[in-house]
């Protein structure tokens, strides 16, 4: 459920600082330390899951409140267009190994991405 040894399980234990910008019962929004667009914010369940390729049908709710709380994070930013983006696995970019959505948003984006 939690892993102590995991950044992001402390970021929800309150361990470790961050700006949180959206919580519910089972996912917290906070803005990403290294921002890479003038919104750039992670939405995270509060239980720990690896990765989006961890996900299975018992995750099922989950997954929706976790799009829902990103689309929240977008509204609550003003907006309008935004990446909703998991990287999975590292060779797609992952660093840290507990599921997280970034929403990007604030700018104007190419695709495919990099
Ligand atoms: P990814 O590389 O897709 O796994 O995304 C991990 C993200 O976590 C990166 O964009 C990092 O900048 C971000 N990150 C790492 N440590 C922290 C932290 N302490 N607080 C907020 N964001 C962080």
């Amino acid at each position: 459920m939690s892993d102590p040894s995991c950044l992001f399980c402390r970021i929800v234990k309150g361990e470790i600082p961050a700006k949180l910008v959206h919580e519910t019962p089972d996912v917290i929004a906070f803005r990403d330390i290294n921002p890479q667009a003038p919104v750039h914010v992670l939405v995270i369940p509060r239980e720990h899951i690896e990765s989006t390729g961890a996900l299975t049908e018992a995750h099922e709710a989950l997954s929706g409140k976790l799009l829902v709380a990103a689309a929240e994070v977008a509204r609550k930013e003003g907006l309008d267009s935004f990446r909703a983006v998991s990287n999975t696995g590292a060779d797609a970019g992952q660093s840290v190994f507990h599921l997280h959505v970034h929403v990007l948003g604030g700018r104007s984006f190419t695709w495919p991405p990099g």
